[in-house]
């Protein structure tokens, strides 16, 4: 964490000539709108920047896990799994979450696999 809180200080004095360069450039200007401009400039570019700085890595899959659901598959009730996130697999904010059962997730799992979907 540190070393990405160094790197992010880091970060903060690279908009530093861009700070300058529009102080420079709109000179005479009131300071309010100059230092607005500035820094709409340095979000047009850091925004980029900081996205990379602060993705979150995600090193093994996160599943979420409930109780008494109804597998999508099989129609059991029982505790059920649903895979979430993994490194190329995003489904946070999936308005539909489908849970399975323990098996069905295996084999779900499997499918996923095999069509190269998560690694
Ligand atoms: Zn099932």
């Amino acid at each position: 964490m540190i070393k990405k809180y160094l790197f992010y200080l880091f970060r903060w004095q690279l908009s530093t000539p861009i700070l300058a360069l529009v102080l420079w450039a709109l000179r005479g200007y009131n300071d309010w709108i100059v230092t607005i401009i500035a820094n709409l400039l340095g979000g047009l570019v850091f925004f980029w920047v900081d996205r990379i700085i602060f993705k979150v890595e995600y090193r093994n899959p996160l599943w979420e896990i409930k109780d008494d659901i109804v597998c999508v598959n099989c129609g059991k009730i029982c505790k059920g799994y649903r895979l979430v996130k993994t490194s190329n697999y995003d489904r946070l904010n999936d308005k539909h979450p489908e849970f399975r059962c323990a098996t069905c997730s295996e084999e779900k799992i499997k499918q996923l696999n095999n069509r190269g979907v998560i690694v």
